[in-house]
């Protein structure tokens, strides 16, 4: 039951919780050499993993991934709460570029969440893609 409990508390607390991640995946942005404090992040995909089934489609996931084809990648927004994914966030500096991170993210919350990948985009990569997201949050 969530008697007392609104919906918005329970999408900030898991915005809460995304931050923290990241915060604690990135560690020290690449691009500007600090903890990422002021910088904002936003879910870019999403798909299912850990099942045969997906594989064809997780391997077409991560192509896209390497190859930067971002807009092609949003188009996964796979997510089922009993299974395994893999998200994709943009990392936004505030010195212009941003990283983007594949995290597998595990249906049991006591996994520890895992990086994937990581890759850095220069300023105009960056604005192109960011201006594309929607519902930034601070880190
Ligand atoms: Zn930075």
């Amino acid at each position: 039951m969530l008697s007392g409990v609104s919906w918005i508390t329970i999408v900030k607390m898991s915005e809460n919780a995304t931050s923290q991640l990241l915060a604690r995946i990135v560690g020290k942005c690449p691009i500007c050499k600090l903890p990422p404090r002021r910088h904002a992040w936003s879910q870019l995909a999403s798909t299912i993993c850990g099942d045969p089934s997906f594989q064809e489609s997780l391997a077409n996931f991560f192509q896209l991934f390497r190859t930067h084809e971002w807009m092609r990648l949003r188009a996964y927004q796979g997510f089922d709460p009993m299974r395994d994914a893999v998200v994709v966030y943009a990392v936004r500096c505030p010195d212009g570029g941003a990283l983007v991170l594949a995290v597998r993210s595990n249906f049991d919350l006591y996994a520890p969440d895992e990086l994937y990948g990581c890759e850095i985009i220069d300023a105009k990569a960056s604005d192109a893609l960011c201006t594309q997201l929607e519902n930034w949050e601070d880190i």
